[in-house]
């Protein structure tokens, strides 16, 4: 899972692009990247987090009103400076690319760009393929004159990349002399939401981000999402061209709402914060069917992505919402730390139960999801340790069974406690009296009961197995799988 942003601007974007990555900075701790460009590229990056990297003198050098941003947590290559984005080439024009997704045919793109293309790659990244794939769909010994004909020939390289890559993706480029590019895969797996404000000069300024989080901030009105299988262009003088090159069922994914995205987020014209409180209010009407005898005290929500739905479960249910666990904000979130150890470690560090929210109590505890299960069972032990009577469990998604292939960095079918074990199972092993996890169904609701959307199925893969690229068979899963445990252990 990544952040992306590229913005153009009446004005230097480096401020902005940096505040961009510190709006997103949730969706990748690891590195960060930005390049903008006047004449020539400039590009900063480094490991770790926005704050750590960037400063007044580095800043300085970012020159230029057009730019793209990334941050980084790699679902696909190592954890090296070198495989930090943007990438760039300088053939042709100097492009460079920032990529929110994973690229599931990598294997047999990146033989082709070594072989056809005879191209060098200097990493093990998924985005420096689709940067020289890209970059070849634009080469042409007699370029475009005018920006009409170089939006044609956009066209024509993009929709190859449609053809050719599998997978998830939304990009944005910067092309020297041209302007800004951003386009979405097809299905639109991956967010990419747009907005704009007045120049001042009767012109607009445009931003395309992960998530639309930093537009208050930076005065831009959201201007909705990005279409899967559409082509933006932003040329240098500010007029926009755009086309939706290829139409397939849009299945943006629903790990964004239940997990990843910011609550104050709307992608894919749905508000997080909404599906998020339609995710409590099904579950809880769920739980009333199956345990109408247990009604909880107290509805605990592990911090802080289940707040929202947590609040809305206990509404439901009339009984009184607790902030009974203090987390310590100052500890990135487990799931996208790596290794275990460091997980099993951090859950004391980064929860402090409060005991007179617990004691002699019915607590039920709710979460956004379980992956490993790891980190539940041991929030059920902090309760019991202090003092609680009985410990429900209700998960606003259902069970995490089969890996992400498509840019959210989960742990292999091994690692996944629902890959292995049935609900009983789980209940035993996490210690509660009561578990509840959401309906697919009621999940797919709780995302597209309303707003002006699109969607015509979240893509669910990593809940019910359904790969919605239709790319993934056994062979794939544990080419993938093998790949993706080499990239951690830092093995070729
Ligand atoms: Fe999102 Fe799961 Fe689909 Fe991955 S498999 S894109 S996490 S819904």
């Amino acid at each position: 899972m990544c952040g992306i942003a590229g913005i153009f601007s009446h004005k230097p974007v480096a401020a902005e692009l940096y505040d961009s990555i510190i709006h997103l900075q949730h969706r990748g701790q690891d590195a960060a990247g930005i390049m903008t460009y006047d004449d020539r590229m400039h590009k900063e990056k480094g490991v770790g987090l926005a704050k750590e990297i960037f400063n007044n003198e580095n800043m300085k050098l970012l020159t230029g009103n057009i730019g793209i941003s990334h941050n980084r947590y790699p679902t696909h290559g190592g954890f090296s400076h070198g495989e930090v984005q943007p990438f760039w080439t300088s053939v042709p024009y100097g492009i460079a690319l920032a990529h929110n997704g994973n690229l599931t045919n990598y294997k047999e793109l990146a033989s082709e760009v070594i072989k056809t293309e005879t191209r060098y790659l200097n990493t093990t990244s998924d985005s420096e393929v689709l940067l020289h794939l890209f970059a070849d769909g634009l080469h042409r010994d007699v370029p475009p004159q005018t920006n009409e004909e170089f939006f044609e020939l956009l066209c024509e390289a993009v929709e190859n990349i449609f053809n050719k890559v599998r997978g998830a993706y939304s990009v944005t480029s910067i092309i020297i002399g041209k302007g800004l590019v951003v386009f979405r895969d097809p299905q639109g797996i991956r967010p990419l939401v747009k907005g704009q404000r007045p120049n001042g000069n009767g012109g607009k300024d445009y931003i395309f981000a992960s998530e639309n989080t930093m537009f208050y901030a930076m005065g831009y009105e959201p201007a909705g999402t990005v279409l899967p299988g559409e082509l933006i262009y932003v040329d240098e003088s500010g007029q926009v061209f755009s086309k939706r090159l290829i139409k397939k069922t849009f299945n943006p994914c629903i790990f964004e709402y239940v997990y990843f995205a910011r609550p104050d987020a709307t992608l894919n014209d749905v508000s997080v914060y909404r599906a998020r409180l339609r995710m409590g209010q099904n579950l809880a009407e769920a739980w009333q069917k199956k345990h109408p005898d247990k009604t909880p005290d107290i509805v605990i929500p592990a911090p802080s992505t289940a707040n929202t739905a947590a609040l809305s479960f206990a509404h439901e249910l009339g009984v009184r919402y607790s902030e009974g666990l203090y987390k310590n904000t100052f500890i990135g979130r487990t799931f996208i730390m790596p290794g275990q150890a460091e997980r099993k470690k951090s859950v004391k560090y980064k929860l402090v139960p409060q005991e007179l929210e617990i004691r002699d109590k019915k607590v039920m505890i709710m979460d956004d999801s379980i992956v490993r299960g790891n980190t539940s069972r041991e929030i059920v032990r902090m309760l019991k340790d202090f003092g609680a009577n009985e410990v429900y469990f209700a998960v606003a998604c259902p069970p995490v069974k089969s890996p992400c292939f498509y840019g959210v960095d989960m742990p292999t079918r091994g690692e996944l406690i629902a890959g292995n074990m049935n609900v009983d199972e789980i209940k035993s092993y996490l210690n509660v009296d009561a578990l509840l996890y959401q309906k697919i169904d009621d999940l797919a609701e709780a995302v597209t009961r309303r707003g002006d959307h699109h969607i015509d199925r979240p893509c669910m893969a990593c809940l019910d197995g359904n790969y919605v690229v239709n790319d993934i068979d056994g062979a794939k899963m544990d080419e993938m799988e093998t790949m993706r445990v080499n990239d951690r252990n830092g093995n070729d």
